[in-house]
Parts: structure tokens; sequence; C-alpha cells
């Protein structure tokens, strides 16, 4: 089978032929049929994380379909339409695990980053952490609910119920966040890069009340801020945005370092915090969720063998939505 395969950070991804995998016991083996592009490719490509298997297969947005399960799986047949998000494995006995935060296990493991993931024609995973995906979502359309999707609603989880929602970056997680947001009542307001007018429009067309520039303060003082843009200065740029008691949520796996900001902007109570991968209750939850909104994704599509340029793209902020990668 066909693969984009990382063989050093920092190198670009190369087009390999790999042997079709096998499925273990408690494994599918699944065609891919759409693998979306996530910023946490980047950091993985780039050698932000630390470790990572190599080579290595990225992606961890896949939806495919069962070609074959392993021995003991009995949640998934052939034929069956699945997605396979970030969370690969966990220990289910360390004490994250044992208290519902699986998200933080000692032991996880991760699709696209020490297991193979979808940048292929064919992956296999742990049935245990795969989902069934509704049938009226489009494969590459359901692909970002798997991660910009699920870990941006843990992150708007995080925001308790604040009414007016600051978000920083507006990309694929932000795309989608926003219209769960709209749909709970809460009031978007929508921060980009200075003068990226296509994404200030398009958070616009998704329901944002406002849509400015990071280092601009919105016209109300939030409730809450999501950042998902991977910039340390965002963090002290939405803690002034935010009022007494607000938290500001920190959604991304790497950021740049934040910069020293005096106390006064924590004071009042404010709340800084990251959110850590997902737990399968979480996927349960939004999965079950987004065709009720409903939410729609905006997908770039590429094919398999320009994963390349998909992940220049994103870098470089030139996509509206998320990048798709199609086998
Ligand atoms: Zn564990
Ligand atoms: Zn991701």
């Amino acid at each position: 089978m066909q693969a984009m395969v990382l063989g050093r950070p920092g190198e670009r991804l190369r087009l390999a032929e790999l042997p079709m995998p096998e499925p273990k016991s408690g494994q599918v083996l699944v065609k891919v049929r759409a693998c979306a592009v996530c910023r946490t490719d980047l950091h993985v490509v780039d050698g932000d994380l630390a470790e990572p298997k190599l080579p290595i297969v990225p992606g961890h947005e896949i939806v495919g379909e069962v070609v074959r399960a392993g021995p003991g799986v009995d949640r998934f047949e052939a034929g069956a339409r699945v997605g396979i998000p970030w969370l690969g494995y966990t220990c289910g006995s360390c004490r994250f695990c044992a208290s519902g935060q699986e998200n933080l296990c000692d032991r996880a493991r991760f699709t696209g980053y020490q297991i193979d993931g979808g940048y292929a024609e064919h992956t296999v995973a742990d049935a245990r952490y795969c989902f069934a995906i509704r049938g009226d979502y489009g494969d590459a359309e359901a692909a970002p609910l798997l991660c910009a999707g699920l870990i941006g609603y843990r992150s708007l989880g995080m925001a308790g119920a604040a009414e007016r929602l600051g978000i920083y970056g507006f990309g694929a997680a932000a795309h989608i966040v926003a219209q769960v947001a709209r749909h709970q009542g809460r009031r978007v307001y929508a921060f980009t890069r200075c003068g990226d007018l296509a994404a200030q429009d398009f958070a616009r067309e998704l329901g944002a009340v406002w849509a400015g520039a990071s280092e601009e303060r919105p016209p109300e003082e939030l409730d809450a801020a999501l950042v998902f843009a991977p910039v340390g200065a965002l963090i002290p740029a939405a803690l002034q945005a935010v009022r007494k008691g607000g938290v500001v949520v920190a959604g991304g796996i790497h950021m740049s370092d934040i910069p020293s900001f005096p106390y006064r902007i924590l004071w009042g109570e404010r709340v800084v915090r990251s959110v850590a991968n997902l737990t399968r209750r979480d996927a349960e939850a939004f999965l079950a969720l987004a065709p009720e909104v409903p939410v729609r994704t905006e997908t770039e599509l590429f094919p398999l063998a320009e994963a390349n340029e998909a992940l220049d793209r994103l870098r470089t902020g030139r996509l509206r939505g998320a990048a798709v990668l199609i086998p």
C-alpha cells in the first residue's frame, strides 16, 4: 500500500510503498477513505513533539471502512464506517485511567505519533478507540470532526457556561467550535492574524458576532477564550480580554513560549488552563452532537501524495477550514 512517511523530523514526507498491515488481536484493518490534516501533524513533522515513533505515518483524523477485524473484535464488522482519532491506546489502570481522565494516561499512545496513522491507503487501529461515523456525513466532511471537532469540543467544555466566547485562531477547530457554540446560544468573538480578512469573513459567515485581529480588544469583555493558534503571546492577550473569573483555555498540544505578563491581568480569579488529548467519552458525546447542530465542515481536498503541500498550506495559514487527504 502507499503511504506518506516521515523518516526524521524536519524532513519532508516521502511517498513509500509499505506492506499491508495485519490486524492483530483487538485491532481492525481499515481502508482509509479520508484523513484530515491537523496542526499536531505539523508539530510531529517539524519536531516540536518529543520522541515520535520513526519512521511514522502521520494522521489521526481518519475516516475509513473496516476491511477485516482481528481476533477478539466484536464492535465492528467488515464494511462498517469508522473514525480513528488521536487517542490510540490507554493502559486502563493508572490513576488517570482509573478516575475518568484517560486523556492524561501515563502510558497513552497516539495515532500518527506513536502508532502509524492515516496518511496511507490502509491502517490498523485498536477497535476500542474507533468510533462509528453516522451516514449523513461524507467521508472527507467527517474527517475533521475526529480531532478539530473532538478536541475543540473538549476545549469548549472547559469554558463552562461562558456566554461571550472568544476564539483565537480561526482554523479547523475554531470553525467547528463556533457552530457548536452558536447552537448552544453563546456569542462568538473571533480573533485572527492581523489583516487576515478572509478568516474574519469566514468567522462571521459561521455566526461570529464580531471578528478582528488578535491584538484588538473585543467590543465586550469575554467570559472565556479558547486559544487554538500555537502562539504563546495570545495567552496574555486573551487574559486581558476576559472578565474577572474568566478562563483562558489553550487547546493545542504545542505553543511558542508564553511571554511574561503582569500579575494584574491574571488577578481577579482569572484562570489559564490547557486541554490535553481526548477521552472516548468526549468522542461519543461530540459525534452524537455534531449531526444535531448540524456541524458542517469546510474542507480542501488533496491527493495523498500531496500531503507536504497540505502541511505547507496549514503552516502558512492558507486554508479555509480543514485540509483533507484522499488516498
Ligand atoms: Zn492509564
Ligand atoms: Zn489533532
